[in-house]
């Protein structure tokens, strides 16, 4: 039961060519001034490239590329398709090169030839990917000149019917590839018939006993008619002829996998399928077209509802035809589809079509062609069809482009994008850390423009981050969503970080929730970002703690917000209060100090220290003393016993051989400061000992600095000497 071959599986109405003058033969017959003899030296040359090269199947390897194009002659392809169906593998299989080819046969033929040798190297990629609608698609943009698939799927037909020499598992992948990519491809391009040989040839490969037995049942159902397929096929011709109409009826039985396919998806079984048999008449012009279906009802009842007028409104891809299911006297149901002469090629040979038909006086009426046009978007009219196809870009009809990554994955991404919205395709991260780019192993900047088939390699570094420049680079709205995100988060976080370092120099104690309500966020975090930005000053946040905090709590001053005023140097224990100072925060001042006695006291804040820290405060001591020697080394010598440091020191020589002395030493706080002024005192020829703290800055300008006073010193041991 399964002794079909593939031979017999190939239904379609063709044969393979074996000789180079049955080629030159079907050329001849569409177009009887080509260049025959052109023909004749590409196969020679093949011939020639190929040499004793042998198929799987032992014979010789140059039937292959004759079979090729044979095919293309079949489909009136123009004689360079032809002649590239003959090179087709020279390039890929021997020693040939593509300067040879263009050198012997003209650039056009060699870049036919390269489309062809770069879609079978597609292939390889893209087994990576599930993703067949990406394939078509890819292959599509890569073929960029239409003639390159119809030899692609010449040479892909031609191979799945001689697919017995492979391996089986290989064959299945090759199986796989006809149905996912191949097949839908042809059906695109309108070529059904090879559409439908390459479904039969891989159902025929996958399921060899599903494949013979639904085949032996559609002939049996054929053969179990009243009238065979040809008898009926004359008696609607004869019908039609007599009443006036040219016609030309052929049958076909329904192809394999469609019956298949049909049982699958309707969950029949075969005895439920009863459309075997399809019917073509071909009539001479459009109206006959519809003057036969009406013959054609007056001899069949017709199924209701099953006439589609293909004519009137075209199918997307161009084809034209109308189609009616009626029952003949037996009860079976026949598929009828009737066309015109010039309907029925263009159904036949899809796009392939246009090669031969010159385009119609009524341009409008030429459905496919705008439909191809407007695919293109083709902005200049072709002065010929063979212009017209020409200039159709295939690529042109992708709004993608198809790169892969370093590892042979497939990506797709709109049509401009760039080497860096790539990275982002690849992973956010990639994208942020991208510092090169490698394209088909060569260095490019980020912002190169990809291509169909580009390799390309991101090279990253952690450490890098994305700069706002990229947001001109980057031409896909992902790649710039990414890195806007990026920058706002970014600038977020720091807003947060400034506006918590803002808040912890007022207050140490987290603030209340009502603080940020009070100035209008929703949250701590937001009145960060908002005190971070700028968008709420310092003054205001100021004045609403104040206002919920009364007093402060001053709990070290390290952070710059709070410094003591440098007028009367507060220490913790003293009473202080504070006031705002633009662009720096509290100043806070000793009660007393002249001046906060000199301004109302609604600009004043009160605060309160918390406990005595590590901290250490400037503060300044006042001195008188007699001019004595060694009086300033036992004045230091006892504050260092203290741990009392001297920062500074001012003096100045009053009458009478006493000097006027400012220290400024740091303490803890008043209890320690007491002490050292208590020590002081108590020295033998200090006369007076207080605190600097009334901000008296009058009398502080009067002394001279330290420098002055060592000199003074001098002098002082001097005198007393
Ligand atoms: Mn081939």
């Amino acid at each position: 039961m399964t002794q079909l071959n593939y031979q017999d599986v190939f239904q379609a109405n063709v044969t393979y060519a074996t000789r180079v003058y049955e080629i030159i033969d079907r050329v001849r017959k569409y177009a009887p001034d080509a260049d025959f003899d052109l023909i004749k030296r590409a196969y020679v040359f093949a011939a020639q490239a190929h040499g004793p090269q042998k198929r799987k199947s032992g014979e010789l390897f140059i039937i292959h590329p004759l079979a090729v194009a044979g095919l293309l002659a079949e489909m009136q392809l123009d004689v360079e398709t032809v002649i590239t169906g003959l090179l087709h593998d020279t390039v890929e299989d021997t020693d040939v090169s593509l300067a040879d080819i263009e050198h012997h046969f003209g650039a056009s033929v060699a870049n036919l030839v390269d489309g062809v040798t770069k879609l079978s190297h597609a292939g390889i990629e893209s087994k990576q990917t599930k993703e067949a609608e990406n394939l078509r698609k890819i292959i599509l943009a890569i073929s960029k000149d239409i003639r390159v698939l119809f030899v692609k799927l010449a040479d892909r037909l031609h191979n799945m019917s001689t697919l017995g020499s492979l391996p089986l598992h290989r064959a299945k992948l090759k199986a796989d590839e006809c149905l996912t990519i191949y097949a839908p491809l042809a059906n695109r391009l309108g070529l059904y018939w090879i559409k439908q040989a390459l479904q039969d040839l891989s159902f025929f490969t996958h399921d060899r006993e599903t494949f013979c037995t639904l085949k032996r049942l559609r002939d049996e159902a054929i053969a179990a008619l009243k009238y065979t397929p040809t008898e009926m096929a004359d008696i609607m011709q004869s019908i039609l002829e007599k009443r006036g109409l040219k016609a030309h009826v052929t049958w076909r039985a329904k192809h394999v996998f469609s019956l298949h396919q049909k049982i699958q998806a309707k969950n029949l079984t075969f005895d439920q399928v009863h459309d075997v048999l399809a019917f073509r008449i071909v009539v001479v012009g459009r109206a006959a077209c519809y003057q036969a279906l009406g013959l054609i009802h007056e001899l069949y009842q017709n199924k209701i509802g099953h006439i589609k007028d293909y004519i009137g409104t075209p199918k997307s891809n161009g084809y034209q035809s109308l189609h009616t299911s009626v029952y003949d006297h037996d009860g079976c149901l026949l598929e009828v589809q009737i066309r015109s002469e010039e309907m029925n090629h263009r159904a036949e040979n899809g796009l392939a079509a246009h090669w031969l038909y010159k385009e119609s006086p009524n341009k409008t009426n030429d459905q496919s062609m705008d439909w191809l046009r407007n695919l293109a978007d083709l902005s200049r009219e072709p002065s010929s069809p063979k212009e017209f196809l020409e200039s159709v870009q295939l690529d042109l009809f992708i709004q993608e482009v198809f790169v892969f990554s370093r590892d042979g994955e497939l990506f797709s991404l709109p049509r401009n994008a760039t080497a860096l919205d790539f990275a982002y395709a690849v992973h956010t991260d990639i994208g942020h850390q991208c510092m090169g780019v490698r394209i088909n192993r060569k260095n490019a900047p980020l912002s190169q423009r990809l291509r169909n088939g580009d390799r390309i390699e991101i090279i990253t570094n952690p450490e890098q981050g994305p700069s706002y420049s990229w947001l001109k680079l980057v031409k896909t709205p992902r790649a710039r969503h990414r890195i806007r995100q990026f920058f706002k988060k970014q600038n977020q976080q720091d807003s947060i970080a400034l506006g918590h370092r803002m808040i912890l120099n007022i207050s140490h104690a987290p603030l209340p929730d009502n603080i940020s309500t009070a100035l209008g966020c929703s949250s701590m975090d937001q009145l960060k970002i908002k005190l971070g930005r700028g968008e709420i000053s310092l003054d205001q946040l100021y004045s609403a703690v104040c206002k919920h905090l009364h007093p402060l709590n001053v709990s070290g001053l390290k952070q710059r917000m709070l410094y003591p005023a440098s007028c009367c140097h507060p220490v913790p224990g003293d009473t202080i209060v504070g006031k705002i100072v633009t662009n720096r925060g509290f100043e806070l001042h000793y009660y007393r100090c002249k001046q906060v006695l000199a301004q109302s006291s609604e600009s004043w804040q009160g605060f309160e220290w918390e406990g005595e820290t590590a901290e250490l405060y400037t503060t300044g001591i006042e001195l008188t003393t007699q001019n004595k020697r060694g009086m300033l080394a036992t004045l230091s010598n006892a504050m260092s016993k203290q741990d009392a440091d001297i920062e500074d020191l001012r003096m100045q020589q009053l009458s009478g051989g006493i000097t006027h002395l400012l220290f400024f030493v740091d303490v803890k706080g008043r209890d320690h400061l007491a002490d050292i002024i208590r020590v002081l005192r108590n020295i033998d020829g200090v006369n007076t000992v207080k605190r600097d703290n009334h901000g008296d800055v009058q009398t502080r300008k009067k002394m001279k600095p330290i420098h002055h006073v060592i000199e003074s010193v001098m002098e002082m041991t001097k005198k007393t000497n």
